[in-house]
């Protein structure tokens, strides 16, 4: 099927053109620049500049494939969860494009377009597989019998962990902070690692020790890990020595991608899942792509990971993620379908 793709959860306006497994388009605007003298996104700036770019990132990207939009067989769109507001215009577009066409609308969650995303590089998902998802709102572990959420038969996506306070991305953007790295800092800490030592510093594994996994195996903490950073840098400051950017960075990157790796890796023996699919803003990190490689070849566990431009929002993602409704036979979501906030990442398709 061909499918149209909008997605503005967050400060992204992205539109996707898919046929089945292809991808036609991608097209994103950004609104990252307008927030980052903010230190985060700005909520109502984020939707501001959705309603601004929606029409011609619409247009960029039927261009881009050749398409008219009365080709499509069907629209899909991120339902939630994200910025209230943000996803509002994306909902609200979607359901006046999918009325003028008279197409089915999907509303679909970002979280399970973020795993969906893979099949565009590298086919049909293995299922059930196992879902490293790490993002700027989310780090979890996701066991995924059915991306499209399940149909009559059951299964679909099942959380099996998760942060139990900041989410993996969260922590590269506050630590980047720290070390006065621009917003957002996961690329810029990615970026600085590469002259570091892994090793330098050891920083705290959070939800590794033998108390803590008997209650949190497959749960994710890094707030410890980003406290233990500031205090390592203040430190520093308040001898005036230099703070060693690099050495810091690495050791901190280290420190997250080795729990990340870890854990799902665990989670892969003990559920008995051979394939480990890695989605999310975090999972164009180089260092986490290599190690995830590295281990999972010596655990006997295939790696998929999305290219970097994939990991991070874009329209294509809803788009794939949608093709596989229409694929699927599942059924369109109503035209008066709302925008969920907090969407649950059970919920797959609205
Ligand atoms: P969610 O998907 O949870 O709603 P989001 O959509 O805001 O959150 P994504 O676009 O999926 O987030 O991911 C953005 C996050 O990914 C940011 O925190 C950013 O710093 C991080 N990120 C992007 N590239 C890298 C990288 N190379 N290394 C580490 N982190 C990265
Ligand atoms: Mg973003
Ligand atoms: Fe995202």
């Amino acid at each position: 099927p061909l499918v149209l793709g909008i997605e503005t959860s967050c400060d992204e306006t992205g539109v996707g053109i898919v046929r089945g497994h292809t991808l036609l388009a991608d097209t994103v605007a950004s609104s990252v620049e307008e927030h980052a003298r903010f230190g985060g996104v700005v909520p109502e700036v984020a939707s501001r500049a959705h309603l601004e770019a929606m029409v011609p990132t619409l247009e960029r990207a039927c261009e881009t494939a050749g398409i008219r939009p009365g080709d499509v067989d069907a629209v899909a769109v991120t339902s939630g969860p994200g910025l209230a507001g943000a996803l509002l215009v994306g909902v609200a577009s979607a359901k006046a494009l999918a009325l003028a066409l008279g197409k089915p609308l999907y509303g679909v969650n970002h979280l399970s377009a973020h795993v969906a995303v893979d099949q565009l590089e590298h086919g049909a998902l293995p299922e059930p597989c196992l879902a490293l998802l790490v993002s700027g709102g989310h780090s979890s572990l996701l066991r995924v019998s059915d991306v499209t959420g399940g149909g009559p038969a059951g299964g679909g996506v099942d959380p099996m962990g998760a942060t139990i306070d900041d989410a993996a991305g969260e922590a590269f953007d506050k630590v980047a902070r720290v070390l006065g790295l621009p917003f957002p800092g996961g690329p810029h800490i990615d970026r600085a690692a590469r002259d570091g030592g892994t090793v330098t510093i050891d920083f705290p594994r959070g939800l590794t020790g033998r108390r803590d996994l008997e209650r949190h195996r497959f749960d994710f903490s890094f707030s410890g890990l980003k406290t233990a950073v500031a205090r390592w840098v203040e430190a520093r400051e308040r001898t005036g020595e230099p703070v060693p950017v690099a050495d810091v960075a690495a050791s901190f990157q280290e420190a997250v991608c080795d729990v990340l790796v870890r854990k799902a890796l665990d989670a892969a023996a003990t559920h008995g899942i051979e394939d480990l699919l890695i989605g999310g803003g975090v999972a164009a990190n180089s260092r986490l792509r290599a190690m995830a490689l590295e281990r999972a070849a010596a655990a006997g566990v295939r790696v998929r990971v999305p290219r970097p431009g994939l990991c991070t929002d874009n329209g294509a993602m809803v788009a794939a993620l949608g093709a596989e409704m229409v694929a699927r036979g599942r059924t369109p979501s109503a035209l008066d379908l709302p925008a969920d906030s907090s969407q649950p990442v059970t919920t797959v398709l609205v």
